[in-house]
């Protein structure tokens, strides 16, 4: 059922060479959160910091505190330089779980 994609649209961006393992880390198996600090956020909300152990990144969420929800819009991300390789387009899951695993398997890649 898969739908083959023309030849030109199959070039994948790559991931860069000095990417940071960390980064690498949670790209190929997500984030790792814990609890950071959190605080009341106005009338009704509680604001949730939640900070990953491996990359450092932070999300921020707006909870309703009476519903539970997250206020629409205010989930917010915040990475350390690098983690967003610039001008590379989207690279794949998948081309970071092949990264991971030429890394750990101490291949040159070319
Ligand atoms: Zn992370």
């Amino acid at each position: 059922m898969s739908r083959r994609l023309p030849a030109a649209t199959m070039a994948k961006p790559k991931v860069p060479k000095d990417y940071r393992q960390a980064h690498l880390h949670c790209r190929t198996f997500g984030h790792t959160w814990h609890l950071g600090e959190g605080s009341p956020d106005g009338n009704g909300f509680y604001r949730f910091v939640l900070l990953c152990e491996v990359c450092k990144a932070r999300r921020i969420d707006t909870v309703n505190r009476r519903t539970g929800a997250i206020l629409p819009g205010s989930r917010r991300y915040e990475y350390q330089p690098g983690y967003q390789a610039k001008g590379e387009g989207i690279v794949r899951r998948t081309v970071y779980r092949v990264e991971f695993i030429k890394r750990i398997t101490n291949e040159e890649g070319n």
